[in-house]
């Protein structure tokens, strides 16, 4: 779970729409980095209508970038021309070319079956199907594919013809979807593969849990001696089979057995369905997806050209007289022709069916796997359960030891189980997270019923590549670069602002803002005040005069005035520390001065930042016949901020009081003049007029400078020597102590100290 919202781009929200702890429809949805998959679409074999699909209410289907279907089995893919026709899925869709070509034709046979049912039952039509195979894209096997950034890799699943798991990298995050898979071999398929590359992610199926499957020649055995106990007393088999998938390997295995026991030549074996001898033509089309037994196979003859099997497509075909073999479909027994053969052979004892597949819950193959004795048929008749019932699994999933031993290879950190009924997934959790305790190995197992998200979070590394101007010059270990940080898909690049035009499809604009404020204010007050309202957060520094103003200049006049050379040449220092360096390093202080005295006496503006503001002073010229300053800088929100801040401290100075302007005026004259006695006297004028405009009205002792307040009938003294507040109440007191104390550092501060140095002795005195 994640613990704040910090880690929302790095979320990998995994939810089951179907098959979670359950077996049917499955579909799983995975999101990360604002893309959303999808994985297998299908419907739950236990149900019907509307009530068999994946619960695609849970998300926004429009939002679904992309679709990958599995296998051609019904719970893997059946729901897909509902997606397409009745849904707003726009997404893209990958199968394999064996899974589409038959998911077409099976889609096609299921249309037929849904027409007989009543109309509120259809899910779709062949409308919806056809145009589901308009949108569906074929992918190969092992060919990595670029799905709108994710990359997408098909791995063999074994399992059916054409089956596949997707390993799917998105944005640096791997996630591997099994599927349905097998990894062992089978007569006519190889096993899967395992992923050279280690996921992050595994969404494994769990079907048979902890139990194992016995071996595969074990099985056969087993199954061939029960097909013959049944003939041999006089009965009938059932097989109940999908039409496609297994039934292709029961056949090739009783054909074999047929071959090598002559005596069994004169038992029919039926395979009753028009669509699985259809079929055939697709699986001798892809003999590459096939195992290479077959593969050898076909070069002799084709292996699917049965000597002991009839096709048969209805009941009447078969001539049902005594002991045969049929394999029928659904395999489930839930309705069509092996629920009629089942229903017609059930009382009789001679007869048996074997359930070959995982059996469903909620279907009359589970059912019937439980020990009862009788059932209902589908006209509504008791019926007593007589005919023998086994299960020999032929489904090809992996059962426990090829989960772990395909875990373990992959060791992954996240293993999320689904298509498992809730029993199985928890045995097999505990079954892994035991394992993985073991081995000492950090792997996490979720079990998510359906709709229930499951989050991980996932940082990926963040690699940027330097792309551009910024890639031209050498760049070592530990350097700092700075550039615009641009992302495309899933890859981030860092070009220089100026690239933007290059490398992106973003234009870039700079908006050159100017603004003229009328204002008679003394460049030096507005640096004075502008300096203590930035102080430490903004660089202030006077302006030399413009360069066309400055065409009588001599050569020689500038070369002596090295700071002029530099237009709006910060000034890297508070000027308060600059005069108390100016004392203890007497060297330093001729340049300084020069400087110093530059700035108050020609300085046209100033600069804010190194240029980022600019404030020049102008006379009263024709347009605007007022004294103005004019502001200039480039649009951005710092740089709108701190005009905003210089634009109110030029408003604040031209609305302060006619007094307060007369000692600051006459403050700046005592000090250019060097006269400290009358200096010290504007000092008080100018203390009395800021503590007046925030306190009213008070009196001023010029001869003991002393400032008597009187704020709400209470009294204060302010004996300004020695910076002694006299006053009963504490709070008050410390009010003025502290405002009187913020004046000092404004008056003390900057214009005024640094213009006569004699002066900073004076003001120290009183610090
Ligand atoms: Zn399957
Ligand atoms: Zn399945």
């Amino acid at each position: 779970m994640p613990d704040d919202d910090a880690h929302a781009g790095d979320l990998l929200e995994i939810i089951p729409l179907g098959a979670g702890s359950e077996v049917g429809r499955s579909c799983v949805i995975a999101r990360y980095k604002q893309k959303t998959l999808m994985f297998d679409c299908g419907i739950h074999p236990g149900y019907a209508g509307l009530a068999s699909l994946p619960y695609f209410d849970e998300i926004d289907l429009a939002d679904v970038d992309a679709l990958f279907v599995t296998h051609f089995h019904l719970d893997h893919c059946a729901a897909v021309p509902f997606l397409c026709g009745r849904t707003d899925f726009n997404g893209r869709i990958f199968m394999t070319h064996p899974t589409k070509a038959i998911y077409h034709m099976l889609m096609q046979d299921f249309c037929r079956l849904l027409k007989n049912q009543e109309p509120s039952e259809q899910l779709f039509g062949e409308k919806d199907l056809e145009a589901s195979m308009k949108k569906i894209e074929v992918i190969d096997f092992h060919q990595e594919v670029d799905v709108d950034g994710v990359k997408v890799t098909p791995y063999r699943a074994g399992h059916v013809l054409g089956a596949c798991m997707f390993n799917v990298d998105i944005g640096g995050l791997r996630v591997l979807y099994t599927g349905d898979y097998s990894r062992i071999a089978d007569r006519h398929l190889p096993a899967a593969d395992v992923p050279a590359i280690p996921p992050h992610v595994v969404i494994v199926e769990s079907t048979y849990g902890v139990s194992p499957h016995s071996p595969r020649e074990e099985r056969e055995i087993r199954f061939t001696e029960k097909v013959q106990t049944i003939l041999r007393r006089g009965g009938r088999v059932l097989l109940p089979v999908v039409a496609l998938g297994r039934a292709q390997e029961l056949l090739l295995i009783l054909e074999d057995f047929w071959a090598q026991n002559p005596d069994l030549q004169r038992v029919p074996i039926y395979q009753a369905s028009a669509l699985a001898r259809k079929a055939m033509t697709i699986y001798q089309t892809y003999i590459n997806v096939l195992n290479s037994d077959m593969k050898a196979a076909f070069e002799e003859a084709n292996p699917f050209v049965f000597n002991h099997v009839k096709h048969v497509s209805k009941s009447s075909e078969l001539d049902d007289v005594g002991p045969c073999v049929v394999l029928a479909t659904p395999s489930m027994l839930q309705s069509g022709l092996s629920r009629e053969l089942f229903e017609s052979w059930c009382e009789d004892p001679k007869n048996g069916v074997i359930i070959a597949d995982f059996a469903v819950q909620g279907t009359l193959a589970r059912e019937i796997l439980s020990d009862v004795n009788k059932i209902i048929a589908r006209d509504g008749r008791e019926l007593q359960l007589n005919m023998s019932v086994d299960a020999i699994s032929f489904s090809a999933h992996a059962d426990y030891p090829q989960t772990q031993a395909f875990l373990d290879a992959l060791a992954p950190p996240h293993v999320i189980l689904v298509h498992g009924e809730a029993g199985e997934m928890g045995r097999l959790k505990r079954a892994l997270d035991n394992k993985a305790a073991a081995d000492d190995k950090k792997m996490s197992v979720y079990t998510p019923k359906n709709c229930q998200p499951v989050e991980i979070i996932h940082k990926g590394e963040r690699i940027a590549k330097i792309t551009g101007l910024l890639a031209e010059q050498e760049i070592e270990e530990g350097d700092h670069v700075a550039g615009v940080l641009v992302q495309k898909d899933f890859g981030t690049m860092l070009i220089a602002p100026e690239d933007v035009n290059n490398y992106t499809k973003l234009r870039t604009s700079l908006v050159t803002q100017r603004q003229l404020v009328p204002s008679k204010i003394p460049i030096s007050t507005l640096r004075f005040a502008l300096e203590a309202l930035f102080e430490g957060l903004h660089v202030v520094s006077t302006l030399a005069p413009e360069e066309d103003e400055e065409e009588e200049e001599d050569a020689e006049e500038e070369a002596n005035k090295p700071a002029a050379k530099k237009k709006a040449a910060p000034k890297k220092k508070a000027t308060t520390s600059r005069a108390k360096k100016a004392k203890t390093e007497p060297s330093e202080v001729e340049a300084r001065e020069g400087e110093d005295k530059f700035d108050v006496d020609k300085a046209d503006g100033l600069s804010i930042n190194d240029g980022m503001v600019t404030i020049r002073k102008r006379f009263a010229d024709e347009i605007t016949g007022v004294e103005h300053v004019v502001i200039e800088w480039n649009s951005d929100p710092l740089t709108d901020m701190i005009v905003d801040a210089t634009l109110s401290a030029i408003l604040q100075l031209e609305s302060e009081p006619e007094a307060l302007k007369e000692a600051e005026a006459g403050l700046r004259d005592a000090i250019k003049k060097k006269d400290e006695t009358s200096a010290e006297k504007w000092r008080l004028r100018v203390v009395a007029a800021m503590l007046s405009a925030q306190f009213g009205e008070l009196k001023v002792n010029e001869k003991k400078a002393t400032l008597s307040l009187n704020i709400d009938g209470i009294d204060a003294v302010l004996e300004y020597r020695t910076r002694t507040v006299l006053c009963d109440n504490d709070a008050l007191k410390q009010r003025v102590e502290t405002t009187v104390s913020r004046i000092d550092e404004a008056i003390g501060d900057a214009a005024y100290a640094h213009a006569v140095h004699s002066l900073s002795a004076s003001s120290t005195k009183f610090a």
